[in-house]
């Protein structure tokens, strides 16, 4: 007989069923919109999470009946022993995914096929090998642009991921969308999100309506198919006609999918959040090391977690910059 798996369910109905890891803070880009020029300060290694407590604090999520992991960070694939990491956790019955900025790929992707690892989100802000390099203040256009194709030659399942700022690389819209016309690639245009210090300006928005109004006028409205949304899905996607991939606008804080979250967010010093945005943490960590019980911290973090947006109304001050300063930077977070 099965046995009966105590969910993480929400004061508001919502099964948590999705766990994101962060595997470190740190990363090899430096992308403007969420890492300083000089990177983050770094801590002591003690701080973070090792191998094993990691994994313990996978397999506890599990028995919650998480049913799928991503990794993520900074870069997860600057961390030293994630082929390890990846080969115990795809042990878990769960379906593993990651989300890189594609660096370092060609070096993992034997790993990642032999963890069973299908679906992989690739972020890549612009096409133009200048903007992006200004963009991610590194030199790395030409490698990840490699790898892109590799995986794609390896038949991974990818989404590519565009973080879309106006004055910066919203005129590459279409130029993103006509990757989707030959390969069944997924292109996920991101809105720009505040995190601490991230300069955020709600002027660099570029909406839902806009893009649309620029996929309209270029491809023509009946060209453009709306693909149906698979559950907990945080994008509104869309398929040119006759094109083989497609596109989606994921809007977090203009068009929030708040009311279907089924996520729930593990730090690389091993704190869990219930939001993106929240900065109320519970500490798994400490509380492993000290030999107390974490499952009722994972319990009382999902039972605090609000209905939308970690109870913020606004994430803009009256100059239009980011409420969300209280919270960690993005590559602090995992993203
Ligand atoms: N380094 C990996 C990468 O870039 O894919 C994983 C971590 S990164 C923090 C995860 C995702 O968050 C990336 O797609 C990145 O573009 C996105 N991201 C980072 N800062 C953001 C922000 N302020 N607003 C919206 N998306 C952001
Ligand atoms: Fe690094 Fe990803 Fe942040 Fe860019 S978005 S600085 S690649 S963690």
């Amino acid at each position: 007989m099965e046995k009966s798996v105590k969910k993480l369910i929400d004061t508001h109905g919502r099964v948590h069923d999705y766990l994101r890891i962060s595997l470190l803070e740190r990363c090899n880009l430096r992308c403007t919109y969420c890492m300083p020029a000089e990177g983050i300060v770094l801590r002591d290694k003690a701080e973070f999470m090792s191998q094993e407590e990691l994994l313990t604090i996978a397999s506890t999520f599990v028995e919650f009946g998480i049913k799928k992991i991503r990794l993520t960070g900074g870069e997860p694939l600057l961390k030293k022993n994630f082929a390890d990491i990846i080969h115990e956790l795809s042990k878990l019955p769960v379906e593993l995914t990651l989300t890189t900025n594609g660096i370092l790929l060609d070096k993992y992707i034997e790993d990642l096929r032999r963890a069973g690892v299908n679906k992989l989100n690739i972020s890549l802000d612009s096409l133009q090998e200048e903007r992006f390099n200004a963009i991610s203040r590194r030199n790395d256009f030409q490698r990840i642009r490699s790898n892109i194709d590799l995986a794609i030659r390896e038949n991974f399942d990818i989404k590519l991921n565009v973080v879309l700022m106006k004055d910066t690389n919203e005129d590459e819209i279409i130029d993103f969308i006509e990757l989707s016309n030959e390969s069944h690639i997924k292109i996920r245009f991101i809105e720009f999100m505040p995190f601490n210090g991230n300069k955020w300006d709600w002027s660099k928005k570029v909406s839902f309506a806009e893009i649309m109004a620029i996929v309209s006028s270029h491809y023509g409205e009946e060209n453009i198919l709306t693909e149906p949304l698979p559950p907990n899905s945080t994008s509104k996607n869309y398929r040119i006609k006759n094109f083989k991939g497609d596109f989606g606008i994921i809007s977090s804080i203009t068009n929030p999918f708040c009311d279907t979250c089924n996520r729930i967010r593990l730090t690389a010093d091993g704190k869990v959040k219930n939001c993106l945005f929240s900065s109320e943490e519970e500490d798994l960590l400490g509380a492993l090391r000290s030999g107390k019980d974490i499952k009722e911290r994972i319990e009382k973090v999902i039972l605090s977690k609000r209905a939308k947006h970690a109870g913020i109304s606004s994430f803009e001050s009256e100059e239009g910059h980011s409420n969300a300063d209280h919270n960690r930077t993005m590559t602090a977070i995992g993203g």
